[in-house]
């Protein structure tokens, strides 16, 4: 196969892991870097250029759109797509996993078990909305944050209002959530790939911190799951449309409840922790993938999603 990866950083730990699985398995990778790839989208041959070449033979393609090139970078992958191009998770998918808000609506819709969670827009609605989902403590997010950057916990009803006030003055969309202390700083991280979780870690937060993220200094450890949380993990990243996803959850006192879906999960915990050859995994299933599709259909049948 020939396999593209869309990367801004060739250097990344997930990108060198992919690359070094996809050679392993026989495979010829190229990393592209996305926002050079530029594309013609009116011919009845839809095309991707780079560096003045025509990229048209890939079978499949990796995205790993880092968080602010979200954009340009789904346009791109949704071109890959349109040509029949196999991708690790669809461009529709990537988008929706990026608003938190959207991704949330969708979970609760299934039934899927989520913090109590309010967003609103107008000032003179705060009140309302601290008593709708409980009151301090809160978690405040902008819908658009990643790496905890963008999380704040207001622990008083004081400081959570003027925390919602101050980012609404700054018009940024923000959600308002239960904090679920119970969790005592530390998530779990569940790595999807189809419909099995195939590891996942405790994360831990320094102390005196709440968020648990490894760049905000957290620890992980491996986690043994229980039957509710790994099922949780697979609907949840059933109903995002992903493939391979890493699935967030707190233990709350009212069950496994999912904070987040990420959709181009880093490589380097996990496969430290577990122990596992997820980047080999991840080959795999593109593997399984494109056999099953050659063999029930022509390829063609991927084209012309949108
Ligand atoms: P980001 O996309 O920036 O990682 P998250 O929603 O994952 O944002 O939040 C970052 C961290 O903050 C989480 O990993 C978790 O440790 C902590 N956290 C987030 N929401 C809650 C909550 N409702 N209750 C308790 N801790 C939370
Ligand atoms: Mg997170």
């Amino acid at each position: 196969m020939k396999i593209a990866i869309l990367s801004r950083n060739p250097k990344l730990y997930s990108t060198q892991r992919l690359v070094q699985a996809a050679e392993q398995r026989g495979h010829s990778v190229r990393v592209l870097d996305v926002l050079r790839c530029y594309m013609n989208i009116t011919s009845h041959h839809p095309t991707i250029h780079y560096r003045g070449q025509t990229l048209d033979d890939f079978d499949a393609v990796i995205p790993r759109i880092g968080a602010s090139v979200t954009f340009y970078g789904t346009a791109v992958l949704r071109q890959f797509e349109m040509m029949g191009v196999f991708p690790l998770n669809e461009s529709v998918a990537v988008t929706r996993s990026r608003d938190k808000l959207r991704s949330l609506q969708l979970l609760a819709r299934k039934g899927v078990g989520l913090p109590v969670t309010g967003f609103a827009h107008n000032p003179d609605d705060i009140q309302d909305l601290l008593s709708e989902v409980g009151g301090a403590p809160l978690v405040i997010k902008l819908l658009e944050g990643t790496q905890g950057i963008g999380v704040v916990l207001a622990e008083t009803h004081k400081a959570a209002e003027s925390v919602i006030q101050a980012f609404m003055g700054l018009n940024a969309n923000i959600m308002v959530q239960e904090f679920i202390s119970e969790a005592g700083g530390s998530d779990i991280r569940c790595f999807v790939i189809g419909d099995k979780v195939v590891a996942a870690m405790r994360r831990q937060a320094k102390e005196g911190e709440f968020r648990s993220n490894l760049h905000r200094g957290g620890q992980a450890s491996p986690i043994r799951l229980t039957p509710e949380e790994r099922s949780t993990a697979v609907r949840a990243a059933r109903i995002m449309g992903l493939n391979v996803c890493g699935v967030d959850l707190l233990r709350s006192n009212h069950g496994p409840v999912v904070m987040e879906v990420n959709s181009s999960p880093g490589l380097r915990g996990i496969e430290q922790t577990s122990g596992k050859d997820i980047a080999g995994m991840i080959i795999e299933f593109i593997e399984k993938r494109i056999k099953a599709l050659e063999n029930t259909t022509d390829r063609s049948r991927t084209r012309g999603k949108g």
